[in-house]
């Protein structure tokens, strides 16, 4: 077994849709970056591959690349699954915290559990997304930007 650890943010921006695990959460603002921005998915993404020893999100998908503008983080983390795959590992389980100070998440984790774990290839019970604020201190209090933490476990497939 090995473990892998993610951290990703992104600032907030008005006229962007607000994509977190796959799941679009109406809000006035969303996410701005290269792809959808999904900060989540980008944090579970490298969590992923830091625990393959694979590099990061960057050395896969660069964002001078055409290939990935308004990219699916879906598509990437499916990508990111079948590359490991590739190299011999398979998901155990993912833990990740979204910090963001609004829109309340509660009622879209579970979604976002869903789509997350159809993603992965695995089942619901192996998907953990907790959200917090930032308590209106720094860039996620007021407001600037979001943060995910995400931590994966993968096991050798032999
Ligand atoms: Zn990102």
């Amino acid at each position: 077994m090995r473990v892998g650890h993610g951290y990703d943010v992104h600032r907030l921006v008005a006229g962007r849709p607000l994509v977190l695990g796959g799941v679009v959460v109406p809000s006035e603002v969303g996410l701005d970056g290269h792809s959808d921005a999904d900060v989540l998915t980008h944090a579970i993404i490298d969590a992923l591959l830091g625990a393959a020893a694979l590099g990061d999100i960057g050395s896969h998908f660069p964002d001078t690349d055409e290939e990935w503008r308004g990219a699916d983080s879906l598509d990437l983390l499916r990508t990111v699954v079948k590359r490991l795959g590739d190299a011999g590992f398979r998901v155990g389980n993912v833990d990740a915290t979204v910090v963001l100070q609004r829109p309340k998440l509660r009622p879209y984790v579970d979604a976002m559990r869903e789509t997350l774990a159809a993603g992965l290839g695995v089942s619901l019970n192996r998907v953990s997304v907790k959200a917090t604020t930032g308590e209106g201190m720094g860039f996620v209090g007021t407001g600037e930007g979001a943060a995910a933490h995400a931590v994966a476990l993968i096991e050798e497939d032999r």
